[in-house]
């Protein structure tokens, strides 16, 4: 899904993301990002810089370090690079109007060629994350023309079947605040209504 598709879903002016022009470009590894979003249903949104963009899944679960824990990904529009360091309110009425947070970045490495595997349904990557590390895999599942994957941990270091990593550490990587905080901060709840 291309950029368009991702101007053609926001009034830009209104909602105070990024428009995709121009790419971040610092670092060599391509990043990946997951944004902790406070829509209308809460999900993570899972994001991996590829070719100039942001391909991008919406996870309702979130991610786990669990390897058990196979996590639906829903696969959505490309994000522009800069959207990788968006962390605000979306305000009322714009699409995703709610409060996202930065909850991890980091870098990724994949020995496949990414669109190859993309294509088969089955990609493994390794996070260099704050809070994901180690190997992961996004596996698609259903019919070729739906948009449903799964994320997946790989039984590795990093595999933890204890802790709940979303609620031990809520904070976001780039500010510290919580989701509530970066809410108050903006004058709203972070479910989007006015505080
Ligand atoms: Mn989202």
């Amino acid at each position: 899904m291309k950029l368009d598709d991702y101007r053609d879903m926001r009034d830009l002016e209104r909602s105070g993301e990024p428009d995709g022009g121009g790419t971040s470009g610092e670092e060599v590894e391509p990043i990946f990002v997951v944004q902790e979003h406070h829509a209308s249903n809460l999900h993570y949104d899972f994001r991996l810089e590829h070719d100039g963009v942001l391909l991008s899944w919406a996870i309702p679960k979130g991610p786990s370090l669990d390897p058990a824990q196979k996590r639906l990904a829903v696969s959505v529009e490309d994000h522009p690079v800069s959207y990788a360091d968006f962390e605000g309110v979306i305000p009322e009425k714009e699409y995703g109007s709610g409060t996202v947070l930065l909850w991890d970045r980091g870098t990724y490495k994949s020995s496949a060629d990414v669109d190859a595997a993309l294509e088969d349904g089955f990609l493994e990557m390794e996070l260099l994350g704050q809070k994901l590390r180690g190997g992961w895999a996004l596996v698609k599942f259903g019919g070729r023309d739906e948009d449903n994957w799964l994320l997946v941990k790989k039984d590795d270091e990093h595999a933890n079947r204890e802790i709940d990593v979303l609620g031990e550490e809520p904070e976001s990587v780039l500010s510290g605040l919580t989701a509530a905080e970066i809410a108050e901060k903006n004058g709203e709840t972070a479910d989007g209504e006015e505080a």
